[in-house]
């Protein structure tokens, strides 16, 4: 059961009346053990790169006479740093996002140009894995809000989409007016995901697959600013899926011309 936390004090007393002010604490309790859940989970998965590279380093050090594992090891530290790097970026990234007043830079942006940069953004690890990305759908619908952050979104939905398709398979992105809402779906042909983690794959660091999502350099951290990003921007994200099949997000948006709209919130939320 919910329980409210109120810090009650005493304002004022007169031979009259005695006042009281009630503050309400339980939205700033939540957050409170919001942040520190994620410092725990942060210091966690920082663990575990870390100790890759100081291994590697030992190792390295230890086979300085064989030059070939030298550099077989090297290589491994580079990939462990560019990880690393990676994971510390999201990190960022998501912490910002869970400030109030996240949206920095906000706009009337254009829905096609924004998938068409997260298109353009995704291409390299598209082309080497020889998946199709294409794109399409309803043109000249905007939304409100801060263009970094909803290319960011669409990246990371489409870079979930092309690393979990096999090579050869295919990506699209569409953009559907609906009413006041823009719905932009990015459709794979992927492995799919269960229905048991459909929900969780949004929490932060979850991943269905731990041992697959860290070879495929998967930080656990994508979906969880996607649904920042939308939830921010008065939106929000779904997931359709069938494993074997592929999975379809969506991530509706209220359109910037529409009649009430409601404003991009900023309110932090788990
Ligand atoms: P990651 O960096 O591990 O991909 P995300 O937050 O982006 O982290 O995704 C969380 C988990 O959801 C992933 O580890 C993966 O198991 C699953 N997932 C996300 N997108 C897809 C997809 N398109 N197809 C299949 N599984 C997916």
């Amino acid at each position: 059961p919910a329980r409210l936390l109120l810090q009650v004090r005493v304002a004022q007393v007169t031979p009259e009346h005695v006042l009281l002010l009630a503050e309400d604490l339980t939205q700033a309790r939540r957050l409170e053990a919001i942040r520190r859940d994620f410092v725990v989970n942060v210091s966690h998965e920082l663990k575990t790169p870390v100790g890759a590279l100081s291994l590697l380093a030992e190792t390295v050090h230890d086979a300085a006479d064989d030059p070939e594992a030298v550099r077989r090891f090297s290589s491994r530290m580079q990939t462990e740093a560019a990880r690393l790097s990676a994971l510390v970026h999201e990190i960022i990234e998501l912490s910002r996002l869970q400030v109030a007043g996240a949206l920095e830079d906000v706009t009337t942006v254009a829905v096609d140009d924004v998938v068409a940069e997260a298109v353009d953004r995704t291409r390299t690890v598209a082309d080497a894995k020889r998946v199709r990305v294409v794109a399409g759908g309803d043109r000249d619908v905007t939304v409100y809000g801060d263009r970094n952050l909803l290319v960011t979104a669409v990246r990371n939905l489409l870079d979930n989409a092309v690393t979990y398709s096999p090579s050869g398979a295919r990506v699209s992105v569409g953009v559907r007016r609906d009413g006041d809402l823009v719905e932009i779906a990015v459709v794979d042909e992927g492995i799919g995901i269960a229905a048991a983690d459909q929900d969780r794959v949004f929490e932060r660091f979850y991943r269905v697959d731990p041992a697959r999502s860290r070879d495929t350099g998967g930080t656990g951290l994508g979906l969880s600013i996607v649904k920042h990003v939308a939830a921010d921007h008065g939106g929000d994200v779904s997931v359709w899926s069938q494993p074997g099949r592929g999975s379809t997000f969506t991530l509706r948006l209220p359109v910037a011309d529409a009649r009430g709209l409601p404003r991009p919130s900023t309110t932090p939320d788990a």
